[in-house]
Parts: structure tokens; sequence; C-alpha cells
């Protein structure tokens, strides 16, 4: 269902998220046509700002060249349907001057429903007031209200439930919209369709056939002056418990009975749930030191002396379910590491032995970032007099086969749901709680709260993350190709 006349309000409109994603994703929505009809913005926060400073603000991170006549027309038309309310957080006179102002946009409805998206671009600090004051002043029944809310949702099982708590007493299930960016990812979404519409991928995804599964990201920047916010939470909670664990669910969860939110969602949690909390045998953990010049973790001065952080994890996780028991699944993540890149490598099982010796695994590798991609390595006979097999590879890089096809920011796709209601792709409350549950009992141990905590391996920075890695990998069943092979087409980056 599209619905007209809503208007969006972004709370902690001076932040960083609504600059660098909230308010290009909308320009975005914008521009292609859709954001619903008679839509309105209103950016919501406590700096003082005049119309003129926040609509700079707006289009700071919208790429705009001046030969773009039609790009710099829809900038004007976009600023025309953004303006700014500044206010309190915990302040109901505050709250009451941003209903007035909404209720003044909507005066112009008419009659015709008014439908509000609240869309809290805030620090966790403040959500839970700010979700009072909203539903004490700016609720209205004469249309939906919707609010988005952005990680972190806790920092483990306990804290998680009581935000989810806190704010369900305000916004029901159905009203709240929890964000995973992860979740709009063309890639991350596609892999519900390749798994489910292929019975040539389908057969054989499981045990059987399957040795070992990596999901992995690598970040090559290290925390550079924002070490602060980073030491509070670490790698797991950055990466891991969000982002990582829903593409494990995705791509592990049996076939949902249908598309829609809640069939998709039910299985998600039944496979989280089958999942038990990380072993410390099953863990490794690092933090980046200085190298070629760049500075280590802790040389951020914003980062405590002498901090156990993790910058780096690599934890292995098994599925206790019929299809996936004896699998390991390693999420790897890291900072400061040698590439940007975030991937699922999926190995399957040496083939028989006898007729062919030391032959490469098959393995399928889905590329989120940068670049989409689906390839497979398999192996084919060398062309000409030989019978040696080599490893080759069946690729789908979307820039070459979608050319003409615009990706979209992970953001717009999901506010696009949000505006339509459709919550595929945000995390359900269980759901949030099973994949806490999966790792409060490591996190507490890395922060000392069950004894000694133990200190991360020092790896260098833009390096391929502890020199422990390979082992660690190696233990799991993970074989590396032989290093003949190489990609022989020139890349498409
Ligand atoms: P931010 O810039 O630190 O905060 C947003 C706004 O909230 C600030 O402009 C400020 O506005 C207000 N604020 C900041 N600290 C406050 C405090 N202690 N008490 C009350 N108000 C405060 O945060 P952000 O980076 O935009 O992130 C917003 C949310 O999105 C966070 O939950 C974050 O974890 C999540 N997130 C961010 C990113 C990102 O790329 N930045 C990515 C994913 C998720 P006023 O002072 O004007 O009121
Ligand atoms: P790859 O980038 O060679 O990496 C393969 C695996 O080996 C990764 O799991 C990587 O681990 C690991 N690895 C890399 N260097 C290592 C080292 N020195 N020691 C131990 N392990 C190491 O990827 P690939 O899948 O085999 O593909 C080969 C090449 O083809 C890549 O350059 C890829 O980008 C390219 N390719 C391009 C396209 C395209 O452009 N369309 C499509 C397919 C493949 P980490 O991830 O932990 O580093």
């Amino acid at each position: 269902e599209f619905r007209e006349n809503t208007v969006i309000v972004v709370l902690g409109a001076s932040g960083d998220l609504a600059k660098k994603k909230t308010f290009p994703a909308l320009f975005g929505l914008y521009r292609q046509g859709f954001l619903p009809n008679g839509v309105h913005i209103v950016g919501y926060a406590r700096t003082k700002m005049d119309e003129t400073e926040f609509h700079k603000r707006v289009v700071s991170h919208i790429s705009n060249s001046a030969d773009d006549q039609d790009l710099t027309s829809k900038v004007e038309e976009f600023k025309a349907l953004s303006t700014y309310v500044a206010g309190d957080y915990e302040d109901d006179k505050a709250f009451q001057l941003l209903n007035t102002r909404l209720e003044e946009i909507e005066s112009k409805y008419g009659s015709k429903e008014r439908n509000r998206l609240f869309y809290m671009a805030l620090p966790p600090s403040v959500f839970l007031p700010v979700a009072k004051g909203l539903k004490k002043n700016c609720y209205t029944t004469e249309g939906v209200v919707r609010v988005i809310v952005e990680k972190p949702f806790g920092k483990d099982t306990d804290s998680c439930r009581e935000l989810v708590k806190g704010l369900k007493e305000q916004f029901s299930e159905e009203e709240t919209f929890r964000i995973d960016h992860y979740l709009g990812k063309e890639m991350v979404k596609n892999m519900l369709v390749s798994r489910f519409a292929n019975v040539a991928l389908s057969t054989g995804f499981d045990k059987n056939s399957i040795s070992n599964v990596q999901i992995t990201f690598k970040e090559p920047f290290g925390t550079e002056g924002r070490g602060g916010y980073f030491d509070e939470f670490g790698i797991i909670r950055d990466v891991c418990q969000n982002h990582l664990i829903q593409v494990l669910s995705i791509l592990t969860m049996e076939r949902p009975v249908s598309f829609s939110a809640e069939d998709i969602r039910d299985e998600k949690v039944k496979v989280l749930r089958s999942i038990p909390p990380v072993e410390r045998a099953d863990t490794l953990l690092g933090q980046y030191v200085s190298a070629n010049g760049k500075p280590g973790y802790l040389e951020d001065d914003t980062v405590p002396k002498n901090s156990k952080c993790p910058t780096f994890a690599a934890l292995t996780l098994w599925v206790n379910t019929p299809r996936w028991e004896g699998v390991p699944f390693i999420l790897k993540a890291g900072k400061a590491l040698n590439e940007a890149k975030v991937e699922v490598r999926i190995q399957y099982k040496d083939v028989t032995q006898g007729i062919f010796k030391d032959i490469a695994r098959n393995e399928l590798v889905m590329r989120i970032q940068p670049s989409e991609a689906i390839y497979l390595k398999f192996n084919a006979k060398t062309p000409g007099l030989y019978s040696r097999a080599i490893p080759v590879e069946m690729d789908l890089t979307y820039k070459r086969r979608f050319a003409d096809s615009k990706i979209p920011e992970a953001y717009e796709a999901l506010i696009l749901d949000a505006l339509h209601g459709d919550k595929s792709n945000f995390v359900r409350d269980d759901e949030l709680e099973a994949a806490w549950k999966i790792f409060t009992p490591i996190l507490h141990w890395i922060e000392g709260k069950s004894g000694q905590a133990p200190r991360p391996v020092p790896y260098p920075y833009g390096s391929r993350g502890p020199k422990e890695l390979e082992a660690f990998i190696t233990k799991y069943g993970y074989k590396r190709a032989n290093a003949e092979y190489s990609w022989p087409v020139t890349n498409v980056a």
C-alpha cells in the first residue's frame, strides 16, 4: 500500500547519519519519483539554524554538477518541501511546537488521511525520551504512524530487551521499523531469490556438500579519531551481531511459506534460535597496530590507553539444524585491513578422490560490496590437447550483466519499504533478541565481566588480519585453492 500525504520527520536532523544517508536517500527517492504525493520533510534537532543553513546540510551530500540542469531543479524542488524545527528531546512544549508545524503542513491535505513517518537518526541515549515525546504530543489517529529506529539496539541481551520494551510502551511492533541497512543491500536481497528460485543452487546447499562458509567484512581504515565511540562497542557489536548475523540468517534459513514479511522473519528467527552462543574456543580477536606510517588503534587519542577492544574478530558459529549440522560458519570482520570487501564464501567439500588429485574445491562467492557479483569457482578441462583440470569461474558480475540498471542505495530501498509498510527487510523484536543471545556471553567475556578480559592479538594496519587467522580458518576445514588460480579477465571494479 502506498500512503499519500505523508510527512517524514527526521529527528537528529543536524547529525552525521541524517546528512550522509537519510537526506541523500530521501532525495534519491524524490528524484526517481518514489516519494508519495503530498510528501513533506521536516528536520528536527536541538541545533538552532535557519532554513538556509538547514538546506545547505540537506543537500551537502547530494553530488550536483553545475551542468546537470535537471538535477539542479530537482534539488530546488526538494529544498522547497523540506523545513526545519529546532527543539529539545525531552521537552513536551518543543514537541507540541513540532506538532503545530505538522498540522500546518497537513492542513493542505484537506479531509484526506494524514500519515507521519518518524525517522530517529539519534544516539540511543535519547531513543526513549523522544519516543515518549512523539507519542504524547505528535501522534495522529487520522492516518498511519510509523517509526524508524537505527542501531545500536542495546549492548547485550538485557539492555536490548529493556530498550525494546521501553519503545513498545510508545509504539507497537506494527508501527516500529528497526533498520539494519545490510537488509537494504541489493546482493543481500538477492540471496533470498538466488537460494529459493534455483533448483541448481538449492540442491547440495547443505552439510552433505558444503565444507565451510566464511562471511567476511573488511574495512581498509581504522577509527581515525572516532575511536571513543568505537571503543564502547567493538567490532563484534559494530558488525557481527547485526549485519553479518543478518546475512547468515538469510543464507541458512529454510524456505519461507511465502515472501511475506512475517513468513520470512519467522524462518530467520527459527534459524537464529538454532545457533548456540559463540564459544571462546571458536574465537580469534585482534587489534591493529601501526604499520606503514599508519597509526595503531591505541595511538588514536580518543581510545582509552591499554584498551583491549577488538578491532578484528573471527568467530565460528554452528547452526544446529538438520541441514547445517557440523558446518562451520566463520564470521570475519575487521578494521584497518588490506581492502574494502564484504562477501560470503561457500566452500564445497573435496570431490571424491581417485581420478583427481589436488583439485581445487568449488566455491560459491557472493560479493555484497564493492561491485556486486556472484561467481562459482569450478573445475574444467584445460582446453587443447591436455587432460588436466583447471579452476575456472562462472561469473555474474552485476556491472557487466546489468549494465543499465541503477543499484539503489540501501537507505533508499529501506525508506521506500517503510513508506509502503513492508517490513520484510526490517528486524523484528524476537529476531533481535535471538541474535543478541548468540553474542552476549563472549561480549561479557571480552569486557572482563566473567573473569580476566582476553587480550586481542596484534595485526599490522593494512594487513589481511592477525597471522593466526590462517591456522584458525584451516582448523575449520577451509582449504585455499592452489595459488595458480587467477582471474584472467580484466576486473570490472
Ligand atoms: P550523531 O551525529 O552523533 O547524532 C545525531 C544528532 O543527535 C546530533 O546532530 C545531535 O543533534 C543529537 N545528539 C548528539 N549527541 C546527543 C546527546 N548526547 N544527547 C542528545 N542529543 C544528541 O549520530 P549519527 O552518527 O547521526 O547517528 C545517529 C544514529 O544512527 C545512531 O544511533 C547511530 O548509531 C546510527 N547509525 C549511524 C551511522 C552513521 O553513518 N553515522 C550509520 C549507522 C547507524 P542536536 O545537538 O542538534 O540535537
Ligand atoms: P581472492 O581475492 O583471491 O580471495 C580468495 C580467498 O583467499 C579469500 O577468502 C581470501 O581471504 C583468501 N586469501 C587471499 N589472499 C590470501 C593469502 N595471501 N593467504 C591466505 N589467504 C588468502 O578471491 P577469489 O574468489 O579466489 O577470486 C580471485 C580473483 O578474481 C579476485 O581478485 C577477485 O576479485 C576476482 N574476481 C573478479 C570478478 C569480477 O570482477 N567480476 C569476479 C570474480 C572474481 P580474505 O577474504 O580473508 O582476505
